[in-house]
């Protein structure tokens, strides 16, 4: 074999007299390789099959960004009973980004023994080893989080934060003399036989296994606890029960705790919880409190004398948990997130496992930073086709629930895939992943992509949070429990009728229903996309019912008052229409609330709304009942006066 082991664009190769084990990316037939074969790095390797016999083993690598390659070593090894392994190495290789997508930039060598490290793209730095007898560590890769490493309990292995590794295969025997591999921030894993979902991919990672399947139960290293107002006092109890009253967090970075249920109301047992999260802050030293107020030793109190509309909190206050979560930064692809909320599961959004848990489990976390979750069956919707104007995500979502019913994916993770998902910006994967609750799920999850680390690398970014994360991709066979394509080009615009989200009708076919209310906001409908929708509907009209408008966060609230449409802000625009816009971003009478709550249902009577949950006495009165709809179906609603198609105001 000669020196050269990649041109321009070749980013892989096997070296010879490899037993018929490879397969480089989709399309490349399985073959003995006799030199190295390529790929184009524009499309990052994800898939690299090969079969021993009847057992096949499944390699993948992703988000590829350099290589390593080794040449001359002699590795051999053997796994199960007559384990063997012997990999001598004599020198090494590291191929940088620019030099594989064809630059001239020089191939770096190393000598035996000696060490090196290497600046690769994107801050990632690569550390060779190489060592010239011992069968192990022959070549570390240590991008911040990535660990490779030759030898070891395997032929070769690759660490971050756990994934790994080959401890799954047997009687499969290879040898690489003129030998591979491995590229910087790789997600290497190979499994035996069965490829994972997102959400299994997930899971294994965090609980350090090759594989999971659904129905396992494995205990999970948390990447980020959120909690709140409601649930953070009892979550906060429950961890001094169990684990001491001078007991310190597991991990004080991991923790994000975000007031914003029963926020701006006068209750004064409300107002209290927010001081006791406050305390708890202050006692552990926890960085991510997004408090309503500005002093850390004061006490928060609603001051009604001011009205509701005008706003009332400090600079750190954030809104919403789940909408304000992603805007901080505490969203990233590839890790477990649990909160004392059941939307936690919006974060799927962002390509993390993400799901409500109790404050019994909240407490726990916050004591070792683990939980045991059983893994879920994965259902498929494969989206296909464009949503029509006047149709939008919150239209998919309330579709698919009265598809399945508002038990349908029961303790199951319901995985968005297809075009229609690809070309969905993060504000409607945020919509869909939000109510996967609301059809039972344990979680609802999109494969990440560009748009997502786009989003999530800017949020970072602007706040100081943790900026590596691990992601997972789609693999290219997965097992499903459900599999369905839907053809967004048919889709209407859909409302959930009383008494639960699975209630579907089609907007057109329900004029005869009356309405006494119209509401926008909370972490579903109340982010900048869906006041501007709303927007499109109202502007220059009035509306003809009560109607509230309470953004999720101070970000919409300052997005809505500086973009100008004609001359004047969409806050404007949206007053100008009549609507009662609060600055006070919360989640107000989405949940009901105490009897002050901005736009609470305080007494029997028909309400629109953008929220995603419509049990009885969700927002209030038991009597009352609640119409679940897009931002365009609310707006197009709160100018009738009844259910309305938004088509009707909108031009084709
Ligand atoms: S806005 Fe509504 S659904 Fe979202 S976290 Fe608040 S209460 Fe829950």
């Amino acid at each position: 074999m000669a020196d050269l082991f990649c041109q321009g664009g070749d980013i892989l190769g096997i070296g010879k007299n490899g037993h018929d084990f490879a397969r480089l990316m989709r399309g490349v037939p399985s073959q003995p390789l006799e030199h190295f074969v390529a790929s184009n790095l524009d499309k990052p390797l994800r898939d690299i099959s090969f079969r021993k016999q009847r057992a096949p083993y499944r390699m993948s690598m992703e988000h590829s960004i350099g290589g390593c390659f080794l040449r001359e070593n002699q590795m051999q090894t053997r796994f199960g009973r007559r384990f063997k392994r012997s990999f001598p190495v004599r020198s090494a290789f590291c191929v940088q980004r620019d030099e594989l997508l064809g630059s001239q930039a020089p191939l770096v060598k190393t000598t035996p023994g000696q060490q090196q490290s290497i600046r690769l793209p994107g801050n990632h730095r690569t550390v060779i080893t190489t060592c010239a007898q011992r069968p192990a560590s022959a070549v570390e890769i240590t991008p911040r989080l990535n660990q490779f490493s030759a030898g070891g309990s395997g032929l070769w292995h690759l660490e971050k934060k756990g994934i790994i590794h080959f401890p799954a295969i047997r009687k499969l025997k290879i040898e690489f003399p003129q030998a591979i591999i491995c590229f910087s921030n790789v997600s290497i894993a190979l499994s035996h036989s069965d490829f994972m979902t997102l959400t299994e991919k997930i899971i294994a990672k965090a609980c350090g296994k090759t594989s999971v399947a659904p129905g396992e139960n494995v205990w999970v290293n948390v990447d980020v606890l959120l909690t709140h107002d409601v649930c953070g006092p009892g979550t906060i109890g429950v961890f001094k029960r169990e684990f001491g009253q001078n007991a310190k967090v597991w991990d004080k970075n991991k923790i994000v705790i975000i007031p914003d249920h029963y926020i701006f109301t006068a209750d004064s047992l409300s107002n209290r919880n927010v001081d006791i999260l406050r305390d708890f802050v202050r006692e552990q030293g926890l960085p991510y409190f997004y408090d309503v107020i500005d002093d850390p030793e004061g006490h928060w109190k609603f001051d009604a004398s001011q009205g509701q509309l005008k706003r009332q909190y400090g600079s750190q206050f954030a809104g919403v948990c789940h909408t304000a979560l992603p805007a901080k930064g505490h969203t990233r692809p590839g890790e477990i997130l649990f909160g004392t909320d059941s939307h936690t599961c919006m974060a799927g959004a962002f390509g993390e496992f993400a799901t409500g848990i109790g404050n019994t489990d909240a407490g726990f976390i916050l004591g070792i930073g683990k939980l045991l979750i059983k893994v879920p069956e994965t259902m498929r919707f494969y989206l296909e086709g464009q949503l029509a104007h006047g149709v939008m995500a919150k239209d998919v979502i309330l579709h698919v629930i009265g598809d399945i019913g508002f038990d349908g994916a029961t303790y199951r993770a319901m995985q968005w895939e297809g075009p229609g998902a690809d070309a969905m910006h993060m504000d409607d994967r945020m919509t869909i992943a939000n109510m996967a609750i609301e059809a039972g799920a344990k979680n609802g999850i999109f494969a990440p992509d560009q748009t997502t680390f786009d989003y999530v690398d800017a949020r970072i970014k602007a706040n100081g949070t943790k900026a590596d994360y691990d992601p997972v991709f789609l693999d290219r066979d997965q097992k499903f429990i459900y599999d369905k394509v839907f053809d967004l080009s048919q889709l209407e615009p859909t409302v959930a009728m009383h008494p639960d989200p699975g209630q579907r009708e089609l907007a057109k076919n329900l004029g005869k229903i009356t309405l006494d209310r119209a509401y926008i906001g909370s972490c579903t409908g109340g982010k900048t996309s869906d006041f501007l929708a709303f927007a499109e509907i109202v502007q220059g009209k009035s509306v003809k019912i009560d109607t509230f408008g309470v953004p999720a966060t101070p970000g919409v609230v300052e997005e809505l008052q500086t973009i100008h449409w004609n001359g004047s802000t969409v806050w404007q625009i949206l007053t100008d229409a009549g609507v009662l816009m609060t600055e006070n971003a919360s989640c107000a009478a989405c949940l009901g609330g105490p009897l002050d709550t901005f736009g609470r249902l305080n007494k029997s009577m028909n309400c629109i709304s953008a929220t995603n949950r419509n049990f009885p006495g969700r927002m209030g009165s038991k009597e009352s009942k609640v119409f679940l709809a897009s931002p365009y179906t609310v707006a197009a609603s709160a100018l009738t006066g009844h259910i309305t198609d938004p088509r009707e105001f909108l031009s084709a």
